[in-house]
């Protein structure tokens, strides 16, 4: 079974200025361990899928099964419990709690986990590891680290809950150029250890850490070669 399984997926929203089509058939499998990059131009839907492969949203039409489990039909309880359980988050902003140690940080996400809370220290020690942030910075606020240090406390964080996906949405946006290749690197080395990625961003060096680039375009998904002959009829 494929990680992500999306069958034409229509997302259309309404508004009091009548409805817009944001996704308009779209349909993606994504396998264990694969690490995929979706790119596209602003308004071109890439947070609406964003949301609905991150289950903060439903598709209008079509479905979505997350490692088999058909989850275009669940309760918004139910897509609550599947967020915190399966699916791992990493943003262009961090979104960090500042005045918090490092440590505590990673832990967040095991509240809601059976995870004993004996447990859980050691859970987020070996997440921060797998990371390579250096241990001298574990019991650090949060605020003290750099911002490549930080976006891999995010990524541990996301990955504590050993989640079947992480999803990351522009996570080198408020990174430089050297600073957003290490993180780059840490997501490949993830995937290198069996991790199933995806990677929203409209930097194509950053996509290139990618196994796979998928394009969207007004709602719709292009293969590498359909957007090469888009761009070629320009
Ligand atoms: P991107 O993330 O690529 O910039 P979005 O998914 O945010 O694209 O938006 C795709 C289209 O859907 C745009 O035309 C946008 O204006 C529209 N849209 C996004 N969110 C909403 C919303 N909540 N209500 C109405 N229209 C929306
Ligand atoms: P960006 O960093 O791309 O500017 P944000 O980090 O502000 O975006 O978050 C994007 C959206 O995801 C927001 O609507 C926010 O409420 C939501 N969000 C933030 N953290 C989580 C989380 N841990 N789980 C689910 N949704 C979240």
């Amino acid at each position: 079974t494929p990680v992500i399984d999306v069958q034409g997926a229509y997302r259309i929203y309404e508004t009091a200025a009548g409805f817009t089509p944001a996704l308009r058939g779209v349909s993606l499998s994504v396998a264990r361990g694969e690490f995929l990059a979706i790119m596209g131009p602003s308004g071109s839907g890439k947070s609406t899928l964003m949301n609905i492969l991150g289950c903060l949203d439903k598709p209008t039409t079509g479905f979505y099964r997350l490692e088999g489990l058909e989850v275009s039909e669940l309760s918004d309880d139910d897509l609550a419990t599947v967020r915190s359980t399966r699916l791992g988050f990493v943003f262009q902003s961090f979104n960090l709690l500042p005045r918090t140690t490092v440590l505590r940080n990673v832990m967040l996400p095991l509240i809601y986990s059976d995870v004993p809370v004996r447990d859980r220290e050691l859970r987020a020690w070996r997440a921060l590891r797998s990371v390579g942030l250096p241990e001298e910075h574990y019991l650090h606020h949060s605020n003290e680290l750099s911002g490549g240090q930080m976006q891999r406390v995010a990524i541990a964080r996301a990955l504590v809950n050993d989640p079947a996906l992480v999803l990351a949405d522009e996570p080198t946006g408020n990174l430089d150029t050297t600073t957003g290749e290490m993180v780059m690197g840490t997501f490949r080395r993830l995937q290198r250890r069996g991790k199933t990625i995806v990677v929203i961003t409209h930097d194509a060096e950053v996509a290139a850490w990618a196994d796979r680039t998928v394009h969207i375009r007004d709602g719709r998904l292009l293969s590498d070669e359909e957007e090469r002959a888009y761009l070629a009829r320009l």
